[in-house]
């Protein structure tokens, strides 16, 4: 874009300042000069009518799965880039669960390097908890934040080791970080694929019990409440979890949670007839589960959505439902499974499904992102909420196409994402 650019007409939605109207939006160079009902522009400005459209600030994203270095046949980090900016995001957290596993300085700073070269889109490297997320000993997280590291997290694996784990709190505690947590109990989910429920029975397939992510949630957010560590629990899938992050936050323990929009749109009927695109961890639950989901994010209990964008290329999930890798896409859908789910039915409005999607992620990092303030980098996206389409390949972004939501009509979609000023991803006349 040029120098400076002024967004006309559109609908601003900017919930953490309270924004809700038709305003138009100055971009000076990589930051936000100005945001009224009418912004004279200054000679030699580029301005782009966008009526019609709404203009929020650019998604969070605090956990995906970017794959490189060592799973480059699903993504890498440059089309994870492109699926995020496809998506509406502006900041995306990378876990750490590669080969090699994100463990050191040099592998940090090999994903922010890969990033920068990439796409303006700004990647965070999570960095591992433990050595190689062997659950045994810990890495130096000072070295790790040092280099450009945004949390911690052996995501994909719990911290198996309740003594490791309150170690791991004590550090992040006097570091000021977070610890991302993959709840999940291994000995009781054993060799599980999917919900232990009637669908597990009828498809004679082995269950996870859902008290597997509901015990070490407990457990690691009463080692949160000793220790004074921020914990963030990730993809929260049942009732008993939610009830359990309710009860430790009345208690004041450093904890957040998330959810994602699979896990709230989708049940284990999901899975029909071994449909691997529904195989996932945690698995996907029943619908008391769902339902308590969508009110534990609207009472605050869950804090943001987040997406666990987990590419596998096709080859993998084409195996046997046992075999299949566990995982979805996540970045490029996000909005749009959201919007069509409870904007358009009228049970959330634009501004919250936005907060969830944009500060609040942000402020689980610590982070001031995703609000349009003045001064601010340019980070925007704009969106057209009124658009029904079917979902196809066309609009992944993905090096992988493992989404359950192919083929399906959805309403409204990100047309164009601005990263800094520069427009990571536009159509129209944002092209
Ligand atoms: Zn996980």
């Amino acid at each position: 874009m040029n120098t400076r650019t002024l967004i006309t007409g559109a609908h601003v939605v900017d919930p953490s300042n309270n924004r809700d109207a038709i305003l138009d939006v100055l971009i000076d160079g990589d930051t936000i000069a100005q945001i009224a009902p009418v912004v004279e522009a200054p000679p030699g400005t580029n301005t782009i009518d966008a009526s019609g459209l709404v203009l929020a600030p650019a998604f969070v994203e605090i956990h995906a799965h970017l794959r490189e270095p060592g799973g480059e046949a699903s993504e890498t980090i440059a089309s994870a880039c492109h699926a995020a900016a496809k998506g509406g995001y502006a900041h995306v957290f990378g876990m750490p669960n590669t080969t090699p596993v994100c463990d050191s300085p040099m592998g940090v700073r090999y994903v922010i390097d890969r990033a920068r070269e990439a796409s303006p889109v700004h990647i965070h490297p999570i960095a591992s908890v433990t050595a190689g997320m062997s659950g045994e000993r810990l890495t130096d997280f000072h070295a790790l934040l040092e280099a450009g590291a945004g949390a911690l997290s052996d995501d994909g694996l719990p911290v198996a080791d309740a003594g490791v784990m309150r170690l791991a709190l004590r550090c992040a505690a006097d570091l000021g970080c977070v610890i991302l947590d993959h709840c999940e109990d291994m000995s009781l989910t054993g060799d599980g694929v999917m919900h232990d429920g009637p669908h597990a029975h009828r498809l004679g397939l082995p269950g996870i019990p859902r008290s597997s992510e509901a015990v070490i949630a407990l457990r690691d957010g009463l080692l949160a409440l000793e220790t004074g560590g921020r914990l963030h629990v990730c993809h929260v899938s049942t009732i008993d979890t939610v009830e359990a992050i309710r009860w430790l936050k009345s208690r004041g323990a450093p904890v957040t949670a998330e959810v994602s929009p699979h896990h709230l749109t989708l049940t284990e009927a999901r899975v029909g007839d071994y449909d691997t695109h529904a195989k996932m961890k945690p698995p996907l639950c029943e619908e008391r589960d769902r339902v308590a989901l969508i009110e534990a994010l609207e009472d605050g209990t869950l804090d943001c959505i987040a997406t666990d964008h987990a590419p596998h290329a096709p080859g993998l999930k084409a195996q046997l439902f046992d075999r299949a890798p566990f995982g979805i896409i996540g970045l490029e859908t996000a909005f749009s499974v959201c919007h069509t789910a409870f904007v358009e039915t009228g049970r959330w409005t634009l501004g919250q499904l936005i907060a969830w999607m944009t500060h609040k992620p942000s402020e689980v990092v610590g982070q001031r992102w995703g609000r349009l303030d003045i001064g601010a980098p340019a980070d925007l996206v704009l969106l057209d909420a009124s658009e029904r389409f079917t979902l196809t390949q066309g609009h992944l972004g993905s090096k992988s196409v493992n989404c359950p939501w192919l083929g399906e009509d959805l309403v409204g979609r990100p047309v164009a994402t601005i990263v800094g000023g520069r427009v990571a991803y536009g159509e129209g006349a944002f092209a």
